[in-house]
């Protein structure tokens, strides 16, 4: 995660000219976000595609569209000054702890295992 925050912040700095400010990147987020339920509803969903428009590989169009979502989460990380490493570490730790036996009896869940 440091790794992907450092390499957002120098292709900001060297080949973009600097960040958005953080409220137009969090609607950019809205933004790509949509696109990437665009994508499912159309591959996993019910809606269909025009004619014509279903993409080559639609794994590489939604990992594409993911992308988006991870570039612009990234770069408002990194204009907030948040660690996403320390961030998901503390993410992971209450998954770990206090949800650990949250879903092990969710019939919705055990009954597609
Ligand atoms: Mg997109």
């Amino acid at each position: 995660m440091k790794e992907l925050q450092k390499q957002v912040d120098d292709w900001i700095n060297t080949i973009w000219v600097t960040y958005f400010d953080e409220m137009t990147n969090c609607a950019q987020l809205t933004e790509e976000v949509w696109e990437v339920a665009r994508v499912m509803v159309r591959e996993y969903g019910e809606q269909s595609r025009k004619k014509g428009k279903k993409p080559e590989d639609p794994t590489q169009e939604l990992g594409d569209e993911l992308a988006d979502v991870l570039f612009v989460l990234t770069c408002i990380a990194n204009q907030t000054w948040v660690d996403l490493e320390a961030a998901w570490q503390r993410w992971m730790d209450k998954r770990n702890g206090r949800d650990k036996d949250r879903h092990k009896d969710n019939e919705k869940l055990t009954s597609k295992l």
